[in-house]
C-alpha cells in the first residue's frame, strides 16, 4: 500500500502521552525552550490515566490541592476544586482546562497510537512509527506514558466463552456501564476494586467480589471543600507546596517524628484513632517508623483489621476481610469511601479466592475451585502491568536493534529511572527506578520534566549531540533502588506490584526508587552538580573543533 502521509519534518523533541507528564512537558520543550515538538496520544484527548479510568467512584487519592501543577502561579490560582478528593470527571475537566489555556493542542496528534520507536546511530536521530501508518523523528523522545497504564488482564481461561459484558476499570468505556438490575462479579480489592465496589453495589442487583489478597483501607472521608478551605489553600500556595517539597512522599503534610515506642500503648490508640477520624493517606504520617519497624507496624495493622471486624457485621466475611498477610503500606494503601460496610449490604457477597481459586469463566459467569457463580458483568479490577509494561508497548530499541525487553529481561536497569544504557537521548518520565508511584504524582512530573528540560537545554548549549548514561551507572542505580526499598517493610509484600509479581512471568525487581521525593531531588540536583555524572555526553560533529 502506498504511503497515503506525507513525510514529517524531523522535530526537536517528541513526546509521548498527554496525561500530566507529557503535557507539562510540551509546555516546556515548546514554550520555554521554543523547541519543534509533537506530542502523540493514543487516545482521542488528553488526560492519560483520567482519561482511560472512568469506572464507577473513580477519585484520586491525593488531596486535590496538591493533585495538580505547581508550575504556574496563574494556574494554581485560578483553578479552584470541589471536593477533599477530586473525581475522575473533574480531574479531566482540569486537564482539558489546561490544554485549552496553554494552547497545547495544536501540538498534540490525537488517536496517534506509537507502534515502534527506533534509534538509528547513523543520523543520531528517534525514528517513531505509528499505528496509523505515520512516522516522525525526533533528536530528544520523552516517554510520558505513565506508571499504569498497561491494562492487566489476568490470563482466565474461558473469558472467550462468556456471554455477559466484561470491562477492565482501566479501559472503560465513555458512555459508562449501567448496573441496573444486573448480577455483577468484580474480581480485584486493590485501590481500583476498592473504590469501585459500593458504587456498582448501589446500583446492581447483587454484587460478587473475588477477594484474592485481603487489603486494609482507610476512610477518605471525602466531602465538597468549604470556601474557608477553599480560601486558605489560595492565599497559602508556596507555603502548601514547601511542605510537598520537603516531604518524602510529596503529599501536603508532614510525617510525625515520634516513632510508635515513644506513646503507651494508650496514646497510641488515641492517635489511631484521631487519624482514623482524619482519614485519607496521612494514616501513614501517624509515626515515623511504620515503614521500617515491624512490631511498629504491627500495631497499625492490628489497628486496621479491628476497624474492619468493627464494621462488617458477619464475623465470616469479616474474618476473610481481615485477614491481611502483609504490614500496613507495604503495598499502595487504599482509601475508601464506605468499602468495608458495602459487606453489610443484602446484594453483597465475598468470595475469598484463597480457600477456593477462579478455575475458569463460563459463559454465564465465574467457576471457582467449589463453587459456580453466575454474572451478567465480570469487571477486572485487577491493576496494571507497572511501570515496564507501558514502555515495553512502545517497541523501544535502542544502540544495535537492542529492544528494551531484552535490556532488561532481568528486570529494569536505568540511572534515576530517567534514562537507560543503550537508548540515547531518550528520557522516561517517572520511569522505573524513580520515586514515582511511591509518591503524589504530579510532584514527581514536576521534577522529572524540569529535570529533563534543563538538560536537554544544557545540551543544547554546549553543541552536545547525545546524551547516554551508562551500564555502570544503572547498574549502581538499581543497587541504590534495591537497598532504598530494603531499608524499609515494602518488599514483604512479596505480591505486589511495585515487584511486579502481580504479572506471571515478570521479574521480580522492586521498581519504583523508595528513598523519598526529597532526598531522589537531591541526588538528581547533585548528579547536574557534578556535571551530569553519570551521563557520557558526545559533542555534535558538526560544532567539534
Ligand atoms: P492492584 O492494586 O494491582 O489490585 C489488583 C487486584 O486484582 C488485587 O486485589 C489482585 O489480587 C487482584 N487480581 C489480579 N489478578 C487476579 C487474578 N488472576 N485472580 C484474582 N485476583 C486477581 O490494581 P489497582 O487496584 O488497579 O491499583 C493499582 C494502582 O493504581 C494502585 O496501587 C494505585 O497506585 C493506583 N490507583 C490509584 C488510585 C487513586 O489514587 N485514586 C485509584 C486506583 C488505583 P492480589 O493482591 O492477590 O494480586
Amino acid at each position: 500500500m502506498p504511503d497515503t502521509h506525507p513525510p514529517q519534518p524531523h522535530l526537536d523533541a517528541l513526546i509521548i502521552g498527554a496525561g500530566f507528564a507529557g503535557m507539562y512537558q510540551l509546555i516546556q520543550l515548546r514554550d520555554r525552550l521554543g523547541l519543534t515538538t509533537r506530542l502523540l496520544e493514543a487516545a482521542s484527548g488528553v488526560g492519560g490515566t483520567w482519561f482511560w479510568n472512568r469506572y464507577p467512584g473513580a477519585r484520586c487519592d491525593s488531596e486535590s490541592h496538591s493533585y495538580c501543577y505547581g508550575f504556574s502561579k496563574e494556574l494554581l490560582e485560578e483553578w479552584e476544586w470541589s471536593e477533599r478528593y477530586p473525581e475522575q470527571p473533574e480531574i479531566l475537566r482540569y486537564l482539558n482546562h489546561v490544554a485549552d489555556r496553554f494552547d497545547l493542542r495544536r501540538s498534540i496528534s490525537f488517536n496517534t497510537a506509537v507502534t515502534a520507536c527506533a534509534y538509528n546511530a547513523a543520523d543520531n536521530r528517534w525514528h517513531i512509527s505509528t499505528a496509523g501508518g505515520q512516522s516522525f523523528t525526533c533528536t530528544w523522545l520523552i516517554t510520558a506514558v505513565g506508571c499504569l497504564s498497561s491494562a492487566n488482564l489476568p490470563a482466565i481461561p474461558g473469558l472467550d466463552s462468556f456471554k455477559g459484558e466484561w470491562y477492565h476499570t482501566g479501559q472503560w468505556p465513555h458512555e459508562g456501564v449501567d448496573f441496573t438490575g444486573k448480577t455483577v462479579a468484580q474480581i480485584g480489592t486493590g485501590s481500583t476494586g476498592i473504590q469501585a465496589a459500593p458504587v456498582i453495589a448501589a446500583q446492581a442487583a447483587h454484587l460478587t467480589i473475588f477477594q484474592r489478597t485481603a487489603n486494609y483501607s482507610v476512610p477518605a472521608h471525602n466531602a465538597p471543600l468549604t470556601r474557608d478551605f477553599k480560601d486558605w489553600v489560595k492565599h497559602n500556595h508556596p507555603e502548601i507546596r514547601a511542605v510537598m517539597k520537603s516531604t518524602p512522599n510529596g503529599h501536603p503534610f508532614r510525617i510525625a517524628e515520634r516513632k510508635v515506642a515513644d506513646v503507651s500503648p494508650e496514646e497510641r490508640e488515641a492517635l489511631y484513632e484521631e487519624a482514623w477520624a482524619k482519614g485519607g493517606l496521612q494514616f501513614r504520617a501517624t509515626f515515623q517508623d511504620l515503614l521500617v519497624n515491624k512490631a511498629a507496624n504491627a500495631t497499625a495493622a492490628d489497628f486496621l483489621k479491628r476497624k474492619i471486624r468493627g464494621i462488617v457485621k458477619n464475623p465470616e466475611t469479616a474474618a476473610v476481610l481481615s485477614d491481611i498477610d502483609h504490614p500496613y503500606a507495604a503495598k499502595r494503601p487504599p482509601i475508601d469511601t464506605h468499602y468495608f460496610d458495602t459487606f453489610n449490604r443484602d446484594n453483597v457477597a465475598l468470595v475469598d479466592l484463597r480457600k477456593a481459586p477462579i478455575e475458569r469463566i463460563t459463559e454465564t459467569g465465574i467457576k471457582t475451585a467449589d463453587t459456580e457463580y453466575q454474572a451478567d458483568i465480570i469487571v477486572f479490577a485487577t491493576g496494571f502491568d507497572a511501570m515496564t509494561g507501558p514502555l515495553f508497548r512502545l517497541n523501544l530499541t535502542g544502540r544495535d536493534g537492542m529492544r528494551l525487553q531484552d535490556a532488561w529481561s532481568a528486570g529494569p536497569e536505568t540511572w534515576l529511572g530517567l534514562a537507560v544504557p543503550g537508548f540515547p537521548n531518550l528520557f522516561t518520565i517517572t520511569g522505573p527506578g524513580s520515586p514515582s508511584v511511591l509518591c503524589n504524582m504530579p510532584v514527581c512530573i514536576e521534577q522529572h520534566v524540569d529535570w529533563i528540560t534543563a538538560c536537554i537545554d544544557h545540551a543544547r548549549a554546549n553543541q552536545i549531540a547525545t546524551i547516554e548514561t551508562t551500564p555502570e551507572a544503572a547498574i549502581a542505580w538499581s543497587d541504590t533502588v534495591d537497598a532504598a526499598a530494603h531499608a524499609t517493610l515494602l518488599p514483604e509484600a512479596g505480591h505486589s506490584w511495585y515487584l511486579g509479581a502481580n504479572v506471571p512471568g515478570k521479574p521480580r525487581r522492586f521498581m519504583p526508587y523508595a528513598g523519598g521525593m526529597a532526598q531522589y531531588r537531591d541526588i538528581c540536583d547533585t548528579v547536574v552538580a557534578r556535571g551530569y555524572e553519570g551521563f557520557v555526553m558526545a559533542p555534535d560533529p558538526a560544532h567539534a573543533s
